[in-house]
């Protein structure tokens, strides 16, 4: 039987940046996988990762899964009109509209250049030992002294060791892809009386577009392509933006705020969406799965060293990361009022997160 440092259970973005920086320090690091199965939404992933990325030496990593620029956001948020906001001002610069299958699959090379194991299995039972953890997948068998989960918002390590999960208003993505032609490089964001749409254009000629929305309201367009396209043409401006035919069929996935309680224990850590979950109106869950994946791995490669106080400061910045993404997610719902008596409205006039 192999035995190991670290086990990562999950290689989207927080896992691969963990399991490689934990490789670079020296230590056996195993990923376990299945690999995606499900395609993923493309993604923005704003300037503000350039110099993290550009500091873990993965800029060249990026541009090799080939995003495309995204020069800034527009958005009828608070009122009808459409208004901009130019990345060109922003100190980080331009954006990226993201191909995720290619990104994750950029940071996973990276992660297995530097030394890591990859199995292409799902996580099985897994139980304590004396000195670490045995972990089972359906062919294999492993020990290790260290498990971080990174399986986002599914926490499957966590969950199964009982750490509870907190949720946020309940917020499902009801999404549909197209090919479409648009040269515009820039994401807009359409609040509407049942919740908010956002549209972007992906690489490859394609786009995105989904309906943030209530569980009821989600259940009533999922999978049904004309109850969702009747939605899409009541917007104001982003039906224009989307002159595309030939949509996929709409499916949703849930897209709310939430954070895993009691997170981090003797010999596991949650890195990414499993430790903390965010609303996509922050657009900020790629950059905190590379952000906490690094100081994630960090605190266990301290742990490994015979430093386990290295786990509070690690506690203590996904508590303040959690703190400032209330401030803004509450900040930005609060700047649209013009819905009062609608569901999905009321439910965000208090706060969204505590
Ligand atoms: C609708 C929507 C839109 C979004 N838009 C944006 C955006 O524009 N910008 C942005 O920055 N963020 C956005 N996000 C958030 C972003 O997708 C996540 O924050 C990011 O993917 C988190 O990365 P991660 O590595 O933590 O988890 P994930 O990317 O979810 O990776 C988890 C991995 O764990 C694996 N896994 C799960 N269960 C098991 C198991 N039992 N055994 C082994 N492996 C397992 C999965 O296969 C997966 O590969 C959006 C999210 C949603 C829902």
């Amino acid at each position: 039987m192999t035995a190991l440092d670290v086990a990562v259970v999950g290689a989207g973005p927080a896992g691969a940046i963990a399991a490689r920086y934990l490789a670079q320090q020296g230590c056996r690091v195993l990923l376990i996988d299945p690999a995606p199965d499900v395609p993923r939404i493309g993604e923005s992933l704003p300037g503000a990762a350039r110099p993290l990325l550009r500091d873990l030496g993965l800029l060249n990593h990026l541009q090799h899964s080939l995003p495309q620029v995204c020069i800034g956001n527009q958005f009828a948020w608070g009122g009808a009109q459409l208004r901009t906001h130019d990345f060109m001002l922003d100190p980080h610069g331009a954006g990226w509209h993201l191909d995720r299958a290619r990104f994750d699959d950029a940071l996973r090379q990276a992660a297995l250049s530097s030394g890591v194991m990859w199995w292409r299995e799902r996580l099985g039972p897994f139980s304590r030992l004396a000195n670490g953890w045995q972990l089972q997948c359906a062919h294999k068998s492993v020990q290790a002294r260290w498990v971080i989960d990174a399986s986002g918002r599914a926490s499957v390590v966590a969950r199964r060791l009982g750490a509870g999960r907190a949720r946020d208003q309940a917020l499902i993505a009801v999404y549909a892809w197209s090919l479409c032609d648009s040269r515009d490089q820039r994401t807009l964001i359409e609040a509407v009386d049942k919740g908010w749409w956002y549209q972007a254009q992906l690489p490859g000629g394609r786009c995105v577009v989904a309906l943030h929305t209530c569980p009821a309201e989600a259940a009533m367009l999922q999978g049904c392509r004309p109850s969702w396209l009747e939605q899409l043409a009541r917007t104001q401006h982003l039906r224009s933006f989307c002159q595309a035919d030939q949509w996929s069929l709409p499916r949703a996935c849930d897209a709310s705020g939430s954070q895993l309680q009691h997170g981090l224990s003797d010999g596991w850590l949650a890195v990414g969406d499993a430790a903390l979950a965010f609303d996509p109106l922050s657009s900020q869950g790629l950059f905190n799965a590379l952000y906490t994946g690094l100081r994630g791995a960090q605190a266990v490669h301290q742990a490994l060293q015979g430093q386990p106080q290295a786990l509070a400061p690690y506690r203590l910045v996904l508590q303040s990361i959690r703190q400032a993404y209330v401030r803004q997610i509450d900040y930005h719902y609060r700047r649209e009022q013009r819905w009062p008596r609608e569901p999905f409205w009321q439910a965000r006039n208090g706060r969204v997160g505590q």
